[in-house]
């Protein structure tokens, strides 16, 4: 193991960076924030990264790959580009299958021990990559990334979305977004940008993201015919695909699903169809009089995810835009088709999620997981929000983030951030980083709940920090201890109380006097 402290990272955390080095595979090192509490032992912290820099050293992830003997590297204009032999199945969920434990595997049993009381092992992670439960997004052509694990037996992730659109934004604030991102707590960032730097944008944010980088295709395929869906064509998404592909992108979100059948379904709600790649879809199959052609494609698809194992995020196009529209039959149609495309996805060898709701009231969320697990089995479901109520624009990082823990809670892999400006306007770095924070919040909460040992450890090490008005330590376990040292202020740490109730008020005090640990 080694270390570094912080500020050399830009991760807003207290405690210091360690690394934690791999056993099997010797050039594994796993970064952890470690913290030790006065009077305990060091708790580790899972530490989602650090945006990389240009100057930085090679990544680790580069050697791996290097001394692969299944995947071809060419040499283009742009860089190398790396894919699967002829006739290599090269795909984690393949290699998991025929019981090989990548370093992948292994990097990520040590990042879910972080912290933990029982270690998960290398072994476990196979098993679920290789039955579908879990996913871990890494793209041959992304050697920057550090592997994480998506799947309902490990802690909940989040994902922030970050992007350009239009003339709104640029490729250097959408980098500083998704540096934020990452160091408030991201696990993943999907690149939404559409505009004419979208190429540029992504390449910026692919170099410089230590987490998997997800995309949404149709956008940049819909730019490639001047915003003209009626014009996409299976040739053209298939080009952007692939271009993607040779980039680097690790999980993509696909709207198959989107039928014509489910479309007539929502005809009749409250606000339509909200996706962005779901109205896309709408709008080429109403032209065309044809069924969506990324279903009917979809085999296809898979072949090219599969060479660069590149994940596939199915996409949800016909989520509910606002809580009435929750859990009718477009909705539950649309997820149904899901399913079947997960086993053709399986059956490639392609890893594979599931995106869900959207806006659903607190009481329809359960129906939500049960009908998930009728139709895409164990398959990780990644959900936006889910936003139980349509009345609080503004701050839809609350709505969110409550639907969010209640589903988390009960089996959901994937959080997507939703930011204050939710329906209002495009996010900028403060929304970003409320939003991470708020779901960050979220998935801890649901891990609590789910009885995760590392989150028990974590609450209970920072309970006994503020009953022991440890303010520095209190700070240091905190989601967000930027925050938390900002309200603390320039109060002394040696004080037994803080301004809330004051000295001869404070209940933790009074109660520390009877039991003889304070001065009376
Ligand atoms: S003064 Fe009140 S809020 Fe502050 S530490 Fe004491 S009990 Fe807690």
């Amino acid at each position: 193991m080694s270390a570094e402290t912080f500020p050399s990272s830009a991760a807003p955390c207290g405690g210091r960076r360690v690394f934690v080095a791999g056993t099997r595979h010797a050039d594994i090192a796993v970064p952890c924030r470690e913290v030790t509490p006065r009077g305990e032992a060091p708790l580790r912290l899972y530490d989602t990264g650090t945006a990389r820099r240009a100057d930085d050293p090679p990544p680790q992830r580069l050697a791996w790959l290097e001394r692969r003997d299944d995947i071809a590297a060419d040499m283009r204009q742009e860089g190398v580009v790396r894919q699967a032999r002829p006739g290599r199945r090269v795909t984690q969920r393949d290699l998991a299958r025929a019981g090989v434990v990548t370093p992948e595997m292994e990097f990520v049993a040590i990042r879910e021990s972080l912290g933990a009381a029982e270690p998960v092992s290398p072994e476990f992670v196979r098993d679920e990559v290789a039955r579908g439960a879990a996913i871990i997004p890494a793209n041959l052509n992304h050697p920057e990334v550090e592997p994480m694990v998506i799947g309902r037996n490990f802690r909940v992730k989040v994902n922030a979305n970050i992007g350009a659109s239009g003339n709104v934004s640029g490729t250097e604030a959408e980098v500083a977004k998704m540096a934020d991102a990452v160091a408030w707590g991201a696990d993943t960032v999907m690149d939404l940008s559409t505009g004419p730097q979208i190429v540029a944008t992504r390449r910026a944010i692919l170099r410089a993201a230590p987490v998997p980088v997800g995309t949404v295709p149709l956008y940049e395929a819909l730019q490639r015919v001047n915003g003209r869906a009626e014009d996409l064509s299976w040739e053209v998404y298939r080009d952007v695909l692939v271009a993607q592909a040779e980039q680097g992108v690790d999980y993509v979100t696909i709207h198959a699903g989107v039928l014509r059948p489910h479309l007539a379904r929502a005809a009749h709600r409250v606000t339509g169809v909200v996706s962005r790649g779901g109205a896309i879809v709408a709008r080429w199959c109403a032209a065309h009089r044809r069924e969506n052609f990324l279903y009917q494609r979809f085999a296809e698809i898979c072949d090219i995810l599969a060479a660069f194992d590149m994940a596939v995020s199915l996409g949800d196009g016909l989520r509910p835009g606002c809580t009435a529209d929750a859990n009718d039959a477009a909705q539950f149609g649309e997820l149904a088709t899901l399913g079947e495309l997960a086993r053709v996805a399986a059956e490639h060898g392609v890893q594979t999620m599931i995106e869900g709701p959207g806006h659903v009231p607190m009481h329809k969320i359960a129906e939500n997981m049960v009908r998930h697990a009728e139709a895409c089995g164990e398959a990780p479901l990644y959900t936006l929000g889910p936003l139980v109520t349509d009345a609080a624009p503004g701050f839809d990082h609350i709505t969110g983030a409550i639907g969010g823990a209640m589903i988390a809670a009960q089996g959901v892999s994937m959080l997507c951030v939703v930011t204050p400006k939710e329906h209002l306007g495009l996010p900028d770095r403060d929304d970003v980083r409320a939003g991470v924070t708020a779901f960050r919040i979220a998935a801890h909460a649901a891990d609590l709940a789910k009885g995760h040992s590392a989150a028990r450890a974590r609450d209970d090490a920072l309970s006994r920090a503020r009953f022991d008005f440890r303010w520095g330590d209190q700070v240091a376990l905190a989601i967000d201890p930027a925050t938390a040292a900002a309200y603390r202020g320039e109060a002394a740490d040696g004080d037994h109380h803080c301004t809330m109730c004051g000295e001869g008020f404070c209940s933790m005090r009074g109660f520390r006097a009877v039991a003889g640990a304070e001065p009376a």
